[in-house]
Protein backbone atom coordinates (compact mmCIF):
# COMPACT_ATOMS: atom_id res chain seq x y z
CA UNK A 1 0.00 0.00 0.00
CA UNK A 2 0.66 3.07 -0.84
CA UNK A 3 1.80 5.61 2.17
CA UNK A 4 -0.72 8.65 2.73
CA UNK A 5 1.82 11.08 2.48
CA UNK A 6 2.58 9.80 -0.82
CA UNK A 7 -1.32 9.68 -1.77
CA UNK A 8 -1.59 13.08 -1.07
CA UNK A 9 1.24 14.03 -3.05
CA UNK A 10 0.03 12.36 -5.67
CA UNK A 11 -3.46 13.87 -5.30
CA UNK A 12 -1.88 17.27 -5.62
CA UNK A 13 -0.03 16.23 -8.62
CA UNK A 14 -3.13 14.77 -10.10
CA UNK A 15 -5.01 17.78 -9.19
CA UNK A 16 -2.99 20.38 -10.72
CA UNK A 17 -2.77 18.57 -13.74
CA UNK A 18 -6.07 18.41 -14.48
CA UNK A 19 -7.35 22.00 -13.75
CA UNK A 20 -4.16 23.09 -15.84
CA UNK A 21 -6.28 21.45 -18.76
CA UNK A 22 -10.29 22.03 -18.55
CA UNK A 23 -11.70 25.86 -17.72
CA UNK A 24 -13.02 26.26 -13.78
CA UNK A 25 -16.05 28.84 -12.48
CA UNK A 26 -14.89 30.70 -10.18
CA UNK A 27 -17.64 32.70 -9.17
CA UNK A 28 -21.07 32.75 -9.11
CA UNK A 29 -23.85 31.12 -7.43
CA UNK A 30 -22.97 27.83 -8.74
CA UNK A 31 -19.25 28.42 -7.66
CA UNK A 32 -20.99 29.19 -4.22
CA UNK A 33 -22.83 27.07 -3.69
CA UNK A 34 -20.44 24.03 -4.76
CA UNK A 35 -18.19 25.71 -2.40
CA UNK A 36 -20.74 25.57 0.50
CA UNK A 37 -21.53 21.90 0.08
CA UNK A 38 -17.91 21.18 0.13
CA UNK A 39 -17.15 23.30 3.05
CA UNK A 40 -20.05 21.30 4.93
CA UNK A 41 -18.91 17.73 3.50
CA UNK A 42 -15.06 18.57 4.22
CA UNK A 43 -16.02 19.29 7.92
CA UNK A 44 -17.92 16.05 8.47
CA UNK A 45 -15.37 13.88 7.06
CA UNK A 46 -13.16 15.90 9.05
CA UNK A 47 -15.46 15.00 12.21
CA UNK A 48 -16.34 11.38 11.73
CA UNK A 49 -13.56 9.85 10.14
CA UNK A 50 -9.98 12.31 11.84
CA UNK A 51 -7.75 9.41 11.18
CA UNK A 52 -8.40 9.23 7.23
CA UNK A 53 -8.12 12.76 6.39
CA UNK A 54 -4.97 13.94 8.17
CA UNK A 55 -3.13 16.38 6.70
CA UNK A 56 -5.81 17.11 4.14
CA UNK A 57 -6.70 20.42 2.38
CA UNK A 58 -10.09 20.37 1.26
CA UNK A 59 -10.26 22.23 -1.96
CA UNK A 60 -13.31 22.26 -4.35
CA UNK A 61 -13.57 23.08 -7.97
CA UNK A 62 -16.10 23.70 -9.99
CA UNK A 63 -14.70 22.55 -14.02
CA UNK A 64 -17.40 23.90 -16.88
CA UNK A 65 -18.33 21.18 -19.01
CA UNK A 66 -21.85 20.65 -19.18
CA UNK A 67 -21.50 17.31 -21.09
CA UNK A 68 -20.10 15.92 -18.00
CA UNK A 69 -21.94 14.35 -15.55
CA UNK A 70 -19.39 14.05 -12.97
CA UNK A 71 -17.17 14.46 -9.39
CA UNK A 72 -14.20 13.33 -7.93
CA UNK A 73 -11.72 13.21 -4.83
CA UNK A 74 -8.17 13.04 -4.74
CA UNK A 75 -6.67 12.24 -1.99
CA UNK A 76 -5.42 15.16 0.14
CA UNK A 77 -8.84 16.58 0.12
CA UNK A 78 -8.78 17.73 -3.42
CA UNK A 79 -11.98 17.74 -5.16
CA UNK A 80 -14.09 18.71 -8.17
CA UNK A 81 -17.51 18.85 -9.45
CA UNK A 82 -18.28 18.96 -13.67
CA UNK A 83 -21.01 21.78 -14.37
CA UNK A 84 -23.21 18.98 -15.85
CA UNK A 85 -23.52 16.80 -12.87
CA UNK A 86 -25.54 20.29 -11.08
CA UNK A 87 -28.94 20.10 -12.99
CA UNK A 88 -29.10 15.95 -12.26
CA UNK A 89 -27.84 16.82 -8.26
CA UNK A 90 -30.82 19.29 -8.51
CA UNK A 91 -30.53 20.83 -5.53
CA UNK A 92 -28.18 21.35 -2.46
CA UNK A 93 -29.00 17.96 -0.96
CA UNK A 94 -27.93 16.34 -4.28
CA UNK A 95 -24.78 17.56 -4.28
CA UNK A 96 -24.04 16.82 -1.01
CA UNK A 97 -24.78 13.35 -1.74
CA UNK A 98 -22.53 13.33 -4.50
CA UNK A 99 -19.80 15.14 -2.87
CA UNK A 100 -19.64 12.69 0.16
CA UNK A 101 -19.92 9.33 -2.23
CA UNK A 102 -16.32 10.94 -3.90
CA UNK A 103 -15.44 12.15 -0.37
CA UNK A 104 -15.84 8.33 0.85
CA UNK A 105 -14.37 6.70 -2.03
CA UNK A 106 -10.66 8.62 -0.44
CA UNK A 107 -11.59 8.15 2.95
CA UNK A 108 -11.99 4.46 2.18
CA UNK A 109 -8.16 4.69 -0.12
CA UNK A 110 -10.29 2.90 -3.07
CA UNK A 111 -7.78 4.45 -5.19
CA UNK A 112 -4.63 3.14 -2.97
CA UNK A 113 -6.33 0.17 -2.89
CA UNK A 114 -6.27 -0.44 -6.26
CA UNK A 115 -3.36 0.59 -6.83
CA UNK A 116 -2.00 -2.08 -4.65
CA UNK A 117 -3.99 -4.66 -6.89
CA UNK A 118 -1.30 -4.22 -9.25
CA UNK A 119 -2.73 -1.78 -11.70
CA UNK A 120 0.02 1.31 -10.68
CA UNK A 121 3.55 -0.11 -9.41
CA UNK A 122 3.24 1.98 -6.17
CA UNK A 123 6.95 2.37 -5.73
CA UNK A 124 7.14 3.68 -9.29
CA UNK A 125 4.86 6.02 -8.57
CA UNK A 126 5.86 7.27 -5.28
CA UNK A 127 9.21 8.22 -6.73
CA UNK A 128 8.33 10.52 -9.65
CA UNK A 129 5.86 13.52 -10.06
CA UNK A 130 2.75 13.13 -11.97
CA UNK A 131 4.28 15.20 -14.81
CA UNK A 132 7.62 13.11 -15.46
CA UNK A 133 5.59 9.83 -16.36
CA UNK A 134 4.36 9.36 -19.60
CA UNK A 135 1.12 9.51 -21.07
CA UNK A 136 -0.57 6.21 -20.44
CA UNK A 137 1.42 5.52 -16.99
CA UNK A 138 -0.83 9.81 -15.75
CA UNK A 139 -4.31 7.69 -17.16
CA UNK A 140 -3.58 4.94 -15.11
CA UNK A 141 -2.84 6.75 -12.10
CA UNK A 142 -5.91 9.16 -12.30
CA UNK A 143 -7.90 6.18 -13.05
CA UNK A 144 -6.95 4.86 -9.63
CA UNK A 145 -8.43 7.85 -7.88
CA UNK A 146 -11.30 7.52 -10.10
CA UNK A 147 -11.22 10.18 -12.40
CA UNK A 148 -9.57 8.61 -15.70
CA UNK A 149 -12.50 7.11 -16.26
CA UNK A 150 -11.00 3.84 -17.31
CA UNK A 151 -10.71 1.93 -14.72
CA UNK A 152 -14.14 2.30 -12.42
CA UNK A 153 -14.03 1.44 -8.78
CA UNK A 154 -15.65 -2.11 -7.82
CA UNK A 155 -18.88 -2.94 -7.14
CA UNK A 156 -18.02 -3.52 -3.24
CA UNK A 157 -16.20 -0.37 -3.23
CA UNK A 158 -19.49 1.62 -4.72
CA UNK A 159 -21.73 0.13 -2.11
CA UNK A 160 -18.68 1.03 0.53
CA UNK A 161 -18.72 4.82 -0.93
CA UNK A 162 -22.48 5.43 -1.33
CA UNK A 163 -22.92 4.25 3.01
CA UNK A 164 -20.04 6.36 4.04
CA UNK A 165 -20.95 8.93 1.87
CA UNK A 166 -24.43 8.89 2.62
CA UNK A 167 -23.44 9.18 6.82
CA UNK A 168 -21.06 12.09 5.80
CA UNK A 169 -23.83 14.26 3.81
CA UNK A 170 -26.12 13.55 6.71
CA UNK A 171 -23.57 14.66 9.31
CA UNK A 172 -23.02 17.85 7.22
CA UNK A 173 -26.45 18.94 7.47
CA UNK A 174 -28.16 17.21 4.17
CA UNK A 175 -31.11 15.43 3.58
CA UNK A 176 -30.05 11.57 3.17
CA UNK A 177 -33.46 10.52 1.77
CA UNK A 178 -32.81 12.92 -1.53
CA UNK A 179 -30.13 9.70 -1.82
CA UNK A 180 -33.02 7.65 -3.00
CA UNK A 181 -34.35 10.10 -5.79
CA UNK A 182 -30.68 11.09 -6.58
CA UNK A 183 -29.34 8.19 -7.65
CA UNK A 184 -32.80 7.23 -9.16
CA UNK A 185 -31.97 10.13 -11.48
CA UNK A 186 -28.24 9.22 -11.72
CA UNK A 187 -29.14 5.78 -13.35
CA UNK A 188 -31.37 7.52 -16.05
CA UNK A 189 -28.22 9.50 -17.22
CA UNK A 190 -26.79 6.22 -18.72
CA UNK A 191 -26.55 7.16 -21.88
CA UNK A 192 -22.77 8.94 -22.58
CA UNK A 193 -21.99 9.17 -18.52
CA UNK A 194 -18.84 8.45 -17.37
CA UNK A 195 -18.05 4.76 -15.78
CA UNK A 196 -17.66 6.26 -12.23
CA UNK A 197 -21.08 6.62 -11.88
CA UNK A 198 -22.32 3.63 -13.87
CA UNK A 199 -20.31 0.71 -15.05
CA UNK A 200 -19.85 -0.95 -11.58
CA UNK A 201 -22.23 0.62 -9.45
CA UNK A 202 -24.94 -1.55 -8.06
CA UNK A 203 -27.69 -2.16 -10.15
CA UNK A 204 -30.45 0.47 -9.04
CA UNK A 205 -32.84 -1.42 -7.34
CA UNK A 206 -30.05 -3.01 -5.15
CA UNK A 207 -28.48 0.01 -4.42
CA UNK A 208 -32.02 1.67 -3.19
CA UNK A 209 -32.39 -1.36 -1.41
CA UNK A 210 -29.22 -1.20 0.23
CA UNK A 211 -29.85 3.06 1.09
CA UNK A 212 -33.11 1.95 3.00
CA UNK A 213 -31.63 -0.27 5.10
CA UNK A 214 -28.62 2.22 5.98
CA UNK A 215 -31.33 5.20 6.11
CA UNK A 216 -32.22 5.03 9.70
CA UNK A 217 -28.68 5.19 11.14
CA UNK A 218 -28.21 8.25 8.56
CA UNK A 219 -31.32 9.61 9.72
CA UNK A 220 -29.63 9.71 12.94
CA UNK A 221 -26.61 11.80 12.04
CA UNK A 222 -29.49 14.41 10.13
CA UNK A 223 -31.37 14.78 13.26
CA UNK A 224 -28.11 15.57 15.19
CA UNK A 225 -27.05 18.03 12.57
CA UNK A 226 -30.32 19.48 12.25
CA UNK A 227 -31.08 20.23 16.16
CA UNK A 228 -27.32 21.19 16.33
CA UNK A 229 -28.00 24.01 13.60
CA UNK A 230 -31.26 25.17 15.35
CA UNK A 231 -29.36 25.38 18.78
CA UNK A 232 -26.77 27.55 16.82
CA UNK A 233 -29.40 29.95 15.66
CA UNK A 234 -31.54 30.21 18.52
CA UNK A 235 -28.49 31.59 20.69
CA UNK A 236 -27.30 34.10 18.09
ZN1 LIG B 1 -18.39 5.87 -6.85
Amino acid sequence: MMSSSQEIALGQEAFKEVLQKEKTVTSGLKYEMVQRVGEKVALAANRLYPEAVRGYKWKFALIRDNDMVNAWALPGGKCAVYTGLLPIAKNEDGLAIVMAHEVAHVIARHGAERASHGLINAVTVAGMAMSDMNKRDRVIVLGAFGIGFALPFSRTQESEADQLGLYIAADAGYDPREAIPLWRRMGKENKGAPPEFLSTHPSSKTRIQQLRGWMPKAMLYYDNATAHEEALQTTH
